[in-house]
């Protein structure tokens, strides 16, 4: 019969859609409890300057989940921005950074150290923003040049005069921005000059391929290049290999980030590493 197959039925969901519904709200319960339990870390991934120093590092988050295990954030992170639990989980972050300066701040060569943030675009968006920020810096004390905070070009392109007004006055308390996963969004040389940034991120995406794809060396080049013209500093993130730092090194990128110098490892595993990598014979910086 043409009726049993149930193709006239009103259905709401397929059995597919409904494991997805029913699987997203109990990842939203374990997420909302995940905060009040504490189950939130961050992991830092050392980050290099051309000499091999160790500039700082960029703080991950991890959701160790009592069953599931370590949680990584493209599985959590999306449905955080769609709760709007990401702002708690974010500010989190924020204040993690900020005390983590703060108690390295009169360590000889933890001092100079610097801390990078990502920042979501809920987070960004929030209309005081700026003003919570200010209140976690004069809250833990630490010293704004120290704070990075990572945004994507997606982001900031949703509004962008209101997210040039907000860098504006973010970047008026001290802190510096770098663009997160540059060159995956839409990248334009009209709006990059107006945004006070420090920094371009090279995609992982591109460095992936190096230096065998011949369009992804020309699009790092440019990258490079770009950078240099804008006066902003360039790290590479996700660099695996020689070959791969090799070739950024060629090309004149000076800063670096990936599995070929460190995973992302905790606090404790940071200073050590850190301690582990402090130079004979200092120079200034
Ligand atoms: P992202 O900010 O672009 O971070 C870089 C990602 O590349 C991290 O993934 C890092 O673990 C990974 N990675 C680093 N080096 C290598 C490498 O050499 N090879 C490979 N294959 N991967 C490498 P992770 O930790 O899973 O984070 C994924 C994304 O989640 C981040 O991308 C960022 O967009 C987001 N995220 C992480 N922490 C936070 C946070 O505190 N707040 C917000 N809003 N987003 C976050
Ligand atoms: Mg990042
Ligand atoms: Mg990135
Ligand atoms: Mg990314």
């Amino acid at each position: 019969q043409a009726k049993a197959d149930g193709r006239n039925t009103l259905r709401f969901f397929d059995p597919e859609m409904q494991a997805t519904v029913i699987e997203r709200a109990t990842l939203e319960t374990a997420l909302r409890y995940a905060i009040e339990d504490q189950q939130f870390l961050v992991h830092y991934q050392p980050q290099f300057n051309e000499q091999g120093d160790i500039i700082g590092a960029e703080l991950l988050l991890r959701w160790k989940h009592p069953e599931r295990g370590m949680v990584r954030p493209d599985e959590f992170i999306p449905l955080a921005e769609e709760t709007g639990l990401i702002l708690q989980v974010g500010r989190w972050v924020l204040e993690t950074a900020c005390k983590q300066l703060k108690v390295w701040a009169d360590q000889p060569y933890f001092q100079n150290l610097n801390l990078a943030v990502n920042v979501s675009q809920c987070q960004f968006r929030e209309d005081d923003f700026t003003d919570q920020v200010r209140q976690i810096l004069e809250e833990t004390g630490a010293s704004p040049k120290r704070l990075k905070l990572e945004l994507t070009e997606s982001l900031l392109i949703d509004d962008i005069e209101c997210s040039i007004n907000k860098m504006h006055s973010l970047r008026a308390l001290g802190v510096e921005f770098s663009l997160d996963d540059f060159g995956t969004g839409y990248s334009s040389l009209s709006y990059l000059t107006q945004l006070p940034l420090e920094q371009l991120k090279i995609d992982r995406s591109f460095i992936s391929t190096l230096p065998d794809s011949h369009n992804d060396a020309v699009v790092v080049q440019t990258i490079i290049t770009m950078a240099q013209s804008l006066k902003l500093s360039v790290i590479a993130e996700g660099v695996e290999n020689e070959a791969q730092k090799q070739f950024l090194e060629q090309h004149g990128c000076t800063n670096y980030q990936g599995y070929l110098f460190s995973k992302p490892i905790t606090v404790t595993e940071f200073e050590a590493f850190v301690a582990t990598h402090i130079p004979l014979h200092p120079h200034q910086n």
